[in-house]
């Protein structure tokens, strides 16, 4: 019923898809394949600072790569809530390459989102990574809201590596001692949108490892495969 409500509402406001501009469909079938199904472990994050050699996985669901960079875009920017459960579902896989890599099963796993940065949920009027956390939970996974963002506002894209990582330094800290408690002995999963230098999944990481949560894993979206 959501679907024909959806594809009357495209031809209503003369929608295309996204992906391919073809297709009269926000998301087009060959469009949604093209992207799904590719989740993979795209390199370990290295954390020498929290104890030698601790390595954790981190899993994309796709290359940062059109279309999905632009439906990603699109989500953010153009502020289409309805391509938050096509990019919720994207993220699952991820989610659950971690699983089987690790050996760890999702029961048990708390997802901790990447917060969207508070400068930009005033700006777009809604909190893109909030909505796909909410998703992932109608499908069953848990996630504790447990990051509190204190980064600069001012648009990641614009900055280079360097200034990336430093930027990344302090962006967090947890909500309260409270979820500490929550999480301790729990493992978990940090999930984002968008990774390039994977500095922010790191920071997050490294936060929560040092309050004493156990990560098991990041997943994002979409992400490079560019070394650290
Ligand atoms: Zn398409």
């Amino acid at each position: 019923m959501r679907r024909i409500l959806g594809d009357i509402a495209d031809l209503v406001l003369g929608r295309c898809c996204i992906g391919c501009e073809a297709a009269p469909t926000l998301l087009c079938s060959t469009c949604r394949a093209h992207m799904s199904g590719k989740a993979m472990i795209a390199r370990d994050l290295m954390f020498h600072d929290v104890s030698a050699n601790l390595r954790i996985p981190l899993a994309v669901a796709h290359a940062y790569a059109p279309p999905l960079s632009t439906v990603i875009f699109k989500y953010k920017d153009n502020h289409i809530p309805e391509l938050a459960h096509f990019l919720a579902n994207l993220l699952a896989g991820a989610i659950e390459q971690i699983q089987s890599h690790t050996g760890i099963p999702t029961a048990g796993t708390y997802l901790i989102p990447i917060p969207s940065r508070s400068g930009s949920v005033r700006q777009r009027g809604f909190d893109s990574m909030g909505l796909i956390a909410r998703h992932l939970m109608t499908s069953g996974y848990r996630t504790v809201d447990a990051l509190v963002d204190h980064r600069a506002s001012g648009r990641s894209k614009s900055l280079n590596v360097a200034e990336r990582q430093f930027a990344a330094l302090n962006a967090f800290h947890v909500r309260s001692d409270s979820i500490i408690g929550q999480l301790s002995g729990c493992r978990v999963i940090i999930i984002d949108d968008v990774t390039t230098t994977g500095a922010t999944l790191r920071e997050a990481a490294e936060l929560l490892m040092q309050s004493g949560v156990q990560v098991i894993g990041c997943a994002s979206i979409a992400g490079s495969r560019k070394r650290l």
